[in-house]
């Protein structure tokens, strides 16, 4: 059988270098997506020079064209994708951090860009291809701060966080999962959404309790399910159920 191809937003660094190293360690071909491509060619040669079949992909995922460049170069190259892992994601900037009484339409609309309309871009472009591979897998990676359930649960973790623009686009990230899933429920296609738990990146300033590696872990399950596997679901690391890994309340 032919490797199966996998694509992994934002793969230069954190939990998308680490997903398409475990991606690569499973004999996948990985597509390394990077918006910079000096980033994206280090990350390409340290996987390579693990023994891994790891290509730097130009993507922006903000960028219409190079989304569409993107796409058009899975095409040509292999003609179907089997994983997509939608995994670039940002936090908000100094200066950005604020109660939702006082944020702003442009923090909300910089943090949007990338969380929600990124991965939306990015799976639109890529559905033909994906619905050309016998059974695709794409992975939206989002958040418990997008759990209503959780971060409006009072004798939960996270109770005491307030703000807007990062939580609620991950709660539109697991609506959007929700709903391809329904769409493509009679395809051999399943589209899940990941919680990676606080995982030290760069995004918290390598604050998180767990590891990339961890992280990556579970968008490696929801890329690799199984045929009788879930589809539409938040699934991951479960910080309220003392930590295990397991379905998420939306
Ligand atoms: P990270 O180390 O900051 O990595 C983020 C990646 O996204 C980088 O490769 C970054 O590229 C890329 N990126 C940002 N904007 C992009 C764009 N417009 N186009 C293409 N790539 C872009 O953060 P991380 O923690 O690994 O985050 C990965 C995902 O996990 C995110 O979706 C995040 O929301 C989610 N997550 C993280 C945690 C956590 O605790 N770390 C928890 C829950 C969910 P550059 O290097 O060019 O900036």
């Amino acid at each position: 059988m032919t490797n199966m191809i996998a694509l992994v937003t934002g793969a230069n660094k954190g939990i998308g270098l680490a997903t398409a190293r475990q991606l690569g360690t499973l004999q996948m071909t990985v597509l390394v997506g990077a918006r910079d491509a000096e980033r994206g060619r280090t990350a390409e040669r340290a996987l390579r020079a693990e023994g891994l079949d790891a290509t730097f992909l130009p993507l922006d995922v903000t960028d219409a064209e190079s989304v569409t460049a993107a796409a058009e170069w899975v095409e040509k190259k292999h003609g179907r994708l089997d994983v997509l892992v939608n995994n670039a994601g940002i936090v908000l900037g100094d200066g950005e951090r604020a109660l939702p009484s006082e944020t702003t339409l442009a923090t909300l609309r910089r943090v949007y860009e990338t969380n929600v309309f990124g991965p939306v871009a990015v799976t639109n472009a890529l559905l033909p291809l994906l619905l050309r591979a016998p059974a695709a897998r794409i992975v939206n990676v989002s958040s418990e701060v997008g759990s209503i359930g959780v971060m409006t649960d009072p004798a939960g973790a996270l109770f005491a966080l307030t703000s807007v623009p990062y939580p609620s686009s991950k709660a539109a990230l697991n609506m959007v999962t929700a709903m391809y899933a329904k769409e493509l429920r009679d395809t051999p296609i399943k589209v899940n959404a990941a919680n990676p738990g606080y995982c030290a990146t760069d995004l918290n300033g390598n604050s998180g309790f767990r590891t990339p590696e961890q992280g990556a872990e579970v968008s490696v399950h929801l890329a690799t399910l199984p045929a009788h596997g879930p589809s539409g679901l938040l699934w991951g690391f479960q910080m309220d159920a003392g930590g295990g890994y397991g379905v998420l309340p939306w």
